[in-house]
């Protein structure tokens, strides 16, 4: 494994073609915007400018690591030497299955085509090409090159030897690789995301309000941050879509999203992504209660 072949230059894109250029693979990071590679490439830099006020790096570590990254637009161009392909394009079932369709046609017939989706099917997806058995999840956790954590999902067809050359793979990232089967929300949103839902009920239910929630499974249960305002990271658009997916995957009332959260998601607050969620980020990234509705 030398190339790699990264698609979608955004939060999770990004990343993760800084976490394998790091690790000195040569990665072309594809996104049909411009702006979108640009922005990518140079949150890439700050986030190693910060290892190197941290003296976790030195300098030339990181023109290294910023030397394996090409930016490319043309998806074909950039996939067609690659020996291994991330997709982290927004989450779309449409998108995804065109983008595999493209990624089978125009990659080696020995490529595996990874896909970092949060929620959708990698065995829907697996059968948008021509090797089933060479696609697999690849789910990372949100920031990158800081957490250890990749969910590695076997479509149904995902074969051994793809399966364990990307759990070898992941760990020469430096990251823990856990394998789990395709099912919806995986591992990790199936239980995280009823808690957050949960969360959200309680908040909705009048039983407590934003911060106490938080301040409970902060301090009580030693989670490094509250289920609401961990919401408000993920994005509560995206937490609304795998609830959905989990809800119409399993016909099971108990992943039906909370109204309050449905309502939000209407209303436009997505989190900080949006700058409002539970807590308030228009100013700066320090989270203030949205006191007016909810406390
Ligand atoms: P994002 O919106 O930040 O970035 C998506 C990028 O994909 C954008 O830059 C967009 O221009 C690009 N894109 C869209 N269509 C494309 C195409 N046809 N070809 C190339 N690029 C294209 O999204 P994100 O938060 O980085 O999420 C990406 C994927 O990672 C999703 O599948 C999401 O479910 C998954 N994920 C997200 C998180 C998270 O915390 N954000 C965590 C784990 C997994």
């Amino acid at each position: 494994m030398k190339h790699i072949a990264v698609i979608g230059a955004g939060t999770m894109g990004n990343g993760i073609a800084h976490t394998f250029a790091q690790k000195g693979f040569k990665v072309n990071l594809i996104d049909i915007s411009e702006a979108a590679l640009e922005k990518g490439v140079n949150t890439i830099a700050k986030n190693l400018d910060r290892m190197v006020a941290k003296e976790k790096i030195t300098a030339a570590d990181k023109e290294a690591t910023l030397h394996n990254i090409s930016k490319i637009t043309d998806l074909a161009k950039g996939v067609s030497n690659a020996d291994l392909v991330v997709e982290a394009a927004t989450e779309n079932i449409d998108l995804k299955l065109k983008i595999f369709k493209q990624l089978d046609e125009s990659s080696p017939k020995n490529a595996i085509l990874a896909t970092n989706t949060s929620s959708i099917s990698i065995t829907k997806i697996a059968a948008a090409t021509e090797r089933p058995e060479a696609v697999i999840g690849m789910h990372f956790m949100n920031p990158v090159p800081i957490m250890k954590l990749v969910e590695v999902i076997r479509g149904y067809n995902t074969s051994d030897d793809v399966t364990n050359t990307v759990m070898e793979l992941s760990k020469q990232l430096g990251k823990t690789p856990t394998e789990v089967n395709d099912y919806p929300g995986f591992v990790a949103n199936r239980i995280l995301m009823p808690m957050i839902n949960e969360a959200i009920e309680t908040l909705y239910n009048g039983v407590a309000g934003v911060v106490e929630i938080d301040t409970v499974m902060k301090l009580g249960m030693a989670h490094p941050m509250g289920p609401l305002q961990l919401a408000d990271f993920i994005g509560l658009d995206v937490c609304l879509s795998i609830l959905h997916v989990m809800y119409d995957g399993f016909k099971n009332p108990k992943y039906a999203p909370c109204p309050l959260l449905v309502n939000m998601v209407q209303a436009g607050k997505f989190g900080v992504k949006s700058g409002e969620g539970f807590y308030d980020y228009a100013n700066s990234r320090k989270a203030e209660v949205v006191s007016a509705q909810f406390s």
